[in-house]
């Protein structure tokens, strides 16, 4: 196959180069065709400098005739460099830069492509942070300058010149793209208006002239659909495939009886929310049914995803099977239990808890009942996936807060029993897009509404001048009997400069507020101290928490009422509006408070803005997916998204929508792809490549 052939044997790589083709994603000819452009220069349009007028949007190209630096009264400074074609002057001004390498790019008599839009200062031709290529990089051989025709600029790595990518493509299009079969079915192009795929390719990465239009340069042209249909199609085959997979293996059929259900129901304090009743519903019908379950129950925080969960554990139990909960962080293992402790006694049932925490002792003892199916209900953390964990009967797996966890560590827990019905569940509100790309294996419940009688929870973004009004207000909450927490961001790479932050404002916080209790919580604490800084929180012997986001997901303390967040500008807006649903879970009206570094961008300012304009978990996913991108929105080494080449999972959903509809069209009529071998065939050779991938990462 030689769209198979590794770029490390094309004509002019070998090992070193095809190194940093690997960096970007390039291992063989097939995904050379799939690095596309990101922009293309047409050389034809190159104007003179004499023909330029203010307003217009160009690109010239010039030689640097001189640098210079200005320094403004105030300590504003600009760099200047001032650009000559032979027929006129243009300057290029830049406000943000760093200086050394400034110096160094633009030296005298280098030339560049310059493009930005013109306009007039003091009678001189300007561009004020201009987009400028080396265009002896982006030049062809011999030193040429800009080789004529359409240039189509490549991304990159360190080592390797968008030019050669260039080159590279261009020549190894000549020679294979004959290989490149038609493989989508005709009805499926026909009915989307979707080019052949070697046209599409060819296209894109060699546009002529009139291709050029706007919509082709945005992405947006028919041999772009084509591309991003191809990614998104085989994926959802993929996904879809699998899942029929699993709907034809038998699991366990458990039997319809709500007994233990409904005598539950009645010591309940409330009454379930119709979104509650909804999603029981789904899940019994699963769990009865002889198929496994596979199901993602995504609920808003504060929905009441636990109570659900404890019902289809019941009706597990009932059955006389086995439950494992998984959840991410020890706090809320041992608040789980906790709950369930006190809500399953008047049951005769009892729970176990099973973390890193557990003592020696106790843990040899609860094994061995897990092991003798004694232990029905085991709550615990990571510890449940370990070897030594064996369950006699296991039937159910809930795991929450499942974007916490990876797909790996889900696969073990299942493989503890056979074939158990899983239910994962998470309140990162995942919007439906994304659901079905990243989850497309998985069916999907939904709870959207909270139960009633929650207060709406009344956000600011708070200036720093405001925080010592903030605090006397804050002494008035406690001395009303209500409680708050106060977030400081953990981020990874300055991990203990962090700590040193929350520490820190933990020692002022406690003078600041003497005549209160306050504890501090985070994940490097003993675990001892943990447990009893958190259940001092619990019964509000400690009024003001000082934590780190340890206690983002789960935490439920109902009489907590006022959230503070300390560098909010760091976290996402899905990660803020978790930590926000700690509180706005009792009958007291509830308050989030936003502190910004005073250094914000206007960016951070405007997400900051949403947070404060909305309460739906939905609607802020949905707006962070837009601001950030699905890879740092679900992070991009845990949610096992693919990369996609060109496909945008925001941009093109109505194109991923008609590639599933497309995909489950085919399954429907030819489940095991018996009559389209070249799709089966496409189908392993993206697995194996996904495989080799993740042996690379
Ligand atoms: P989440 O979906 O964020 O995990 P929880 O399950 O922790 O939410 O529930 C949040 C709070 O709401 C808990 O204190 C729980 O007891 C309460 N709750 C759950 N269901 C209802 C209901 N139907 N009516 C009133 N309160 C409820
Ligand atoms: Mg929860």
């Amino acid at each position: 196959m030689a769209l198979d052939t590794p770029v490390q044997y094309l004509k002019g790589v070998g090992p070193k180069l095809a190194q940093s083709l690997a960096k970007l994603n390039i291992h063989t000819v097939y995904d050379l065709f799939f690095h596309f452009p990101i922009r293309y220069v047409d050389r034809s349009r190159i104007q003179k400098i004499d023909q330029v007028k203010p307003g217009d949007q160009v690109v010239c190209l010039a030689q640097v005739i001189s640098v210079s630096e200005l320094r403004f009264r105030g300590g504003r400074k600009v760099f200047q460099v001032l650009f000559g074609d032979g027929t006129g002057h243009i300057m290029a001004k830049w406000f943000y830069y760093y200086k050394q390498s400034f110096l160094k790019r633009y030296a005298v008599g280098k030339a560049f492509l310059v493009a930005g839009q013109v306009s007039l200062f003091r009678h001189q031709l300007q561009m004020v942070h201009p987009d400028c290529k080396n265009a002896e990089e982006l030049g062809g051989e011999g030193g040429e300058v800009l080789p004529p025709g359409i240039l189509a600029v490549y991304p990159t790595t360190e080592g390797l010149r968008p030019q050669w990518i260039a080159r590279l493509v261009v020549q190894n299009l000549n020679q294979y793209l004959k290989e490149v079969l038609e493989v989508l079915p005709e009805f499926v192009r026909e009915r989307y208006a979707l080019p052949r795929l070697p046209e599409a390719l060819a296209k894109v990465h060699q546009p002529s002239g009139s291709d050029l239009t706007e919509a082709f340069l945005n992405q947006q042209s028919p041999y772009h659909h084509r591309l991003i249909f191809e990614e998104f199609f085989y994926f959802q085959l993929a996904l879809l495939q699998k899942r029929q997979g699993l709907k034809i293996v038998p699991g366990i059929a458990f039997e319809h009886d709500l007994t233990l259900v409904q005598q539950f129901l009645k010591l309940l304090p409330f009454e379930l929310t119709a979104d509650q009743w909804k999603v029981f519903e789904e899940i019994t019908a699963d769990m009865t049914a002889p198929k496994p379950m596979n199901r993602l129950l995504q609920g808003d925080v504060g929905s009441g995803k636990t109570v659900v969960a404890l019902l289809a554990t019941l009706l597990a139990y009932q059955n006389g099977y086995q439950v494992a909960l998984m959840v991410p962080t020890e706090i809320l293992a041992e608040q789980h239990y906790k709950n369930w402790v006190r809500l399953l006694s008047p049951l005769s049932i009892t729970p176990y808890l099973l973390t890193s925490n557990t003592a020696k002792l106790a843990r040899g003892k609860i094994l061995s009942l897990i092991k003798n199916s004694t232990a029905h209900i085991v709550i615990g953390t990571h510890s449940l996936i370990e070897d030594e964990v064996e369950f006699a009967k296991l039937g159910l797996v809930i795991i929450d807060e499942q974007h916490r966890f990876g797909v790996e560590q889900r696969g073990r827990l299942m493989k503890k029993g056979k074939m158990p019905d899983v239910l994962v569940m998470t309140a990162t509100p995942i919007p439906r897009s994304l659901a079905m790309t990243v989850y497309g294996d998985l069916d999907l419940s939904v709870m959207r509404h909270l139960p009633k009688g929650r207060q709406p929870i009344m956000t600011r973004v708070v200036s720093e001048k405001k925080r010592p009004q903030l605090y006397q207000w804050l002494s008035e909450q406690f001395a009303k009997g209500r409680q708050a927490y106060v977030i400081y961001p953990l981020v990874e790479e300055s991990e203990a400069l962090d700590l040193k932050d929350a520490e820190t404002a933990y020692k002022n916080l406690r003078q600041q507020f003497s005549e209160w209790q306050v504890g501090l919580l985070h994940g490097q604490m003993a675990e001892a101290e943990k447990t009893a800084t958190m259940d001092g929180f619990v019964h509000n012997k400690i009024q003001l928490l000082v934590a780190t986001t340890v206690v983002e997901v789960g935490v439920d303390v109902a009489n907590a009422t006022v959230m503070l967040i300390e560098h909010a500008e760091r976290f996402g807006l899905s990660q803020l509006h978790q930590l926000r649903g700690r509180v706005g879970r009792g009958a007291h009206a509830s308050y989030c408070f936003l502190l910004p570094d005073y250094k914000q961008s206007t960016l951070a300012r405007e997400r900051l803005q949403i947070m404060t304009e909305h309460g739906d978990g939905f609607r802020i996913a949905e707006e962070d997916l837009r601001i950030r991108g699905p890879g740092d929105f679900l992070g991009t080494r845990q949610s096992g998204l693919p990369e996609f080449r060109m496909a945008n999972l925001v941009r093109d959903v109505e194109i991923l929508q008609q590639a599933r509809a497309a995909a489950a069209e085919i399954l429907a009529q030819d489940p095991k792809l018996e009559n389209h071998e070249n799709l089966q065939q496409k189908l392993s050779e993206q697995l194996s490549s996904r495989n080799r991938l993740a042996q690379v990462g």
